[in-house]
C-alpha cells in the first residue's frame, strides 16, 4: 500500500515537498502512461509500483500499462538487452520479425489506452508501439535503465533508430547517453523509502524470517538479493564467499531472487547456481515468490554485508536498498553503481572475485568502520535515490517536453 505524501515531508524537508506540489500543480490536466514489460519482477517495475500512485496522489493522472508477448519475443528481447550491455550476440532475422509482431499486436490491444498527452516507454521490450500509436499532438519519452555504454554495435543499430523517434530520452548515467538528435535527460531511478521494502520493521519479525529460512540470527549474514541472471554473477558470488569463508567460518550466505515474467533465463541460471552452492550448508539460495517485499527488507537488514556482484548493471535499487537500511555494501564498480557506492566513503566498490572477498573480510574484520560508511550511505540515499527526488525530476522533464523552446515555466504561488 503506498503511502501518504505528507509522510514524506519530514524526509525531505518543506522546501522540497511543496516544490514538489507546486510542480504537480503545474501538470494538472496532463494525462501520462506508463509502459513496460512486467508487472513484477527488476527494478522497473519495482518504481512503477511506488512511482505511479504517488504521481496519482499529486494530482498528476498517471496510468500503467504491460505488454504482453510471447516466449519468441521475449527470448529476442533478452538477447537485446545482454547485447546492449555489451555480449556480442546479435538478433537473428526471426527475432527481429517476433518483435514487430508483438509491437503491432500490443499496439492494437493498447491503441485507445495510450492516447494521453504523455506516453512514457520503458526498455527496449515497449519501444516498438511509438511507430504503431504516435499522434502528432502527444509527446512520447524512453526511457533507458539499461547500461548502454558500449552495447555490441548491432544492438544499438536496432535499437538506436527507433529511440530516435522518441521526443526525449532518459537515461541513469552520464556515460550511458548515446549521440542522438532529441533532447537526453539524466535522470538517476530511486527507492520508496516507505514501502514494505524499505520501512523499519520489527526485530521480532526480522528474527522470524531469518528462522523461517534455516539462517542463524547469531551467525554473519552476507546476501545479495537480485533477479537470477549471469549479469548479476551469481556464480562469482559463491566463489567470493567461499574464499572469505576460509577466514569468517561462521559466516552464512543468502542468494535471493526470483524470476522475473520478461526474463526466460532465469529458469536456466537457477540449477546452475544450486550446483555451485553444492553441499555447503552455509550457502542459502532462497527462490522468492514475487512480491516478497518485507522478506527481502529483513534480509537486507539482517545482513553484515549486502553484496552486488554484478557484472553490468544499469542502477541497480538493491544498493540503495541496502544503504537506506545502512547496511554496509561491497559491490562492483559497473554501470550506476558508483553513483551510490562511493569508494571509502558509502560502501567498498571492487573489481573481481578476489576483491570482493577481500571488501567482506574488510567489513567483517572491521565492523565499526563498516558501519560508519553504512551510515553516509544512508544519508546519500536520502539526498539523491528517494523516490520524491526522482518524481520531482520526472516532473520537470514532463514540463520541458510539453514546453519545448521555452526556458521559463512559472509554477503556481504558494498555498497561502
Ligand atoms: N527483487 C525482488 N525479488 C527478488 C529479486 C529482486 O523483489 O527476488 C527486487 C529488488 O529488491 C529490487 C529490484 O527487484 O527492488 C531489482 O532492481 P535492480 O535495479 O537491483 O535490478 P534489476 O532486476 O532491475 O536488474
Amino acid at each position: 500500500m503506498s503511502s501518504p505524501y505528507s509522510a514524506y515531508r519530514p524526509l525531505i524537508g518543506g522546501g522540497e515537498h511543496d516544490l514538489i506540489s507546486r510542480l504537480a500543480q503545474r501538470l494538472k490536466g496532463t494525462e501520462t502512461v506508463m509502459v513496460n514489460s512486467t508487472r513484477d519482477g527488476g527494478g522497473v517495475a519495482e518504481i512503477l509500483h511506488n512511482m505511479v500512485p504517488l504521481l496519482n496522489e499529486l494530482g498528476v493522472r498517471t496510468t500503467w500499462e504491460v505488454i504482453e508477448g510471447r516466449p519468441d519475443f521475449f527470448a529476442a528481447t533478452k538477447t537485446l538487452h545482454n547485447a546492449l550491455h555489451g555480449r556480442p550476440e546479435a538478433l537473428t532475422p526471426e527475432m527481429v520479425k517476433a518483435y514487430w509482431e508483438v509491437s503491432e499486436m500490443n499496439a492494437e490491444k493498447l491503441k485507445d489506452r495510450l492516447k494521453k498527452n504523455l506516453v512514457f516507454i520503458h526498455d527496449p521490450q515497449p519501444a516498438g508501439l511509438l511507430r504503431h500509436l504516435k499522434q502528432g499532438d502527444q509527446r512520447w519519452i524512453y526511457r533507458c535503465h539499461v547500461d548502454v555504454s558500449s552495447p555490441f554495435p548491432p544492438a544499438w543499430e536496432f535499437l538506436g533508430p527507433i529511440v530516435s523517434e522518441y521526443d526525449a530520452s532518459v537515461f541513469s548515467h552520464p556515460s550511458f547517453a548515446q549521440r542522438m538528435a532529441m533532447p537526453q535527460f539524466l535522470i538517476a531511478p530511486s527507492i520508496d523509502p516507505l514501502s514494505d521494502k524499505n520501512k523499519p520493521l520489527p526485530e521480532e519479525f526480522i528474527r522470524h524470517t531469518l528462522e523461517r529460512f534455516g539462517l542463524d540470527p547469531r551467525r554473519p549474514l552476507i546476501t545479495q538479493v537480485s533477479r537470477f541472471d549471469k549479469l548479476k554473477d551469481p556464480l562469482g558470488v559463491i566463489e567470493a564467499f567461499k574464499k572469505a569463508k576460509r577466514f569468517h567460518p561462521r559466516a552464512q550466505l543468502v542468494l535471493a531472487g526470483g524470476a522475473a515474467s520478461d526474463d526466460p533465463e532465469s529458469a536456466h541460471i537457477l540449477p546452475a547456481i544450486q550446483e555451485a552452492a553444492g553441499k555447503d550448508d552455509s550457502i542459502h539460495v532462497l527462490d522468492l515468490p514475487p512480491f516478497s517485499d518485507l522478506e527481502i527488507n529483513a534480509l537486507q537488514r539482517a545482513s553484515a554485508v549486502v553484496l552486488q556482484k554484478s557484472l553490468k548493471e544499469g542502477f541497480a535499487l538493491t544498493v540503495s536498498e541496502a544503504l537506506w537500511k545502512e547496511r554496509p555494501v561491497v559491490a562492483m564498480a559497473v554501470g550506476g553503481i558508483p553513483l551510490q557506492v562511493i569508494h571509502g566513503k558509502t560502501g567498498y566498490l571492487v573489481h573481481t572475485v578476489e576483491g570482493t572477498a577481500a571488501a567482506i573480510r574488510r567489513v567483517l574484520d572491521n565492523p565499526l568502520e563498516a558501519q560508519a560508511l553504512a551510515k553516509n550511505g544512508r544519508e546519500h540515499v536520502r539526498q539523491n535515490f528517494i523516490i520524491t527526488r526522482h518524481v520531482r525530476d520526472y516532473m520537470s522533464l514532463f514540463l520541458c517536453v510539453l514546453n519545448p523552446g521555452r526556458a521559463v515555466v512559472r509554477l503556481a504561488p504558494p498555498a497561502a
